[in-house]
């Protein structure tokens, strides 16, 4: 597993609102230089299905993550929260192919600051619908959620299979990438860092 705090960081910048048409003039681009006629009936349709599919799989980069992090009030909790195997598709901005696999989240409290588990989920997704690398996708998640909760600790593990990898160049079908961002308690201590990590991978 790899800590990367380096990548640099897109969340600060304002993203204007999809333009479809542009979109689908350069799919439309694509075809031609594949020698496809993108008049024959089967493509018709295409240059705009495939701007509305990149601006559903964007739609993160025009939302706000913060507004996710918000913690429940009056809670006491203050042991280790892991919510296991979170769902993510995301699109590596190298190739514009998607990745997708599984995103674990553990942190712990400050105070009784817990977050609700849906809003873990939406984070992840928030992130994870923007053009991401999968090392800074890791990173935006973790660092947004101990800016915002300020607990303890928080640890981010990702495991995806990248299609630019699968399916072209290497071919390497099945290859996992996993990253992981680890922040505070989980950083300084490593026994509380193995603990999140065996109860995430279901080993000792
Ligand atoms: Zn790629």
């Amino acid at each position: 597993m790899t800590s990367k705090f380096s990548v640099p960081n897109q969340n600060d910048r304002q993203y204007p609102p999809v333009d479809l048409d542009l979109i689908a003039e350069g799919v439309r681009l694509i075809l031609e230089g594949l020698g496809e006629d993108p008049q024959r009936p089967g493509l018709q349709e295409t240059p705009q299905r495939v701007a509305e599919m990149f601006a559903e799989l964007t739609s993160g980069m025009r939302e706000d993550p913060h507004q996710h992090v918000v913690p429940l009030p009056g809670d006491k909790h203050d042991e280790m929260v892991i919510v296991k195997d979170i769902s993510i598709a995301s699109m590596c901005e190298h190739h514009l192919a998607p990745f997708v696999g599984k995103c674990h989240i553990a942190y712990i409290p400050k105070q009784g600051r817990i977050l609700g588990i849906s809003k873990l989920a939406r984070l992840a997704e928030t992130f994870s619908r923007r053009l991401q690398l999968q090392e800074r996708l890791t990173t935006d998640i973790a660092n947004t959620l101990f800016e915002g909760l300020k607990p303890l600790g928080v640890m981010v593990v990702i495991e995806a299979e990248h299609t630019c990898m699968t399916l072209r160049g290497v071919r390497k079908a099945g290859a996992k990438t996993v990253t992981s961002a680890v922040l505070g308690g989980f950083r300084t201590d490593p026994r509380t860092r193995a603990e999140a990590i065996s109860l995430i991978t279901g080993k000792e």
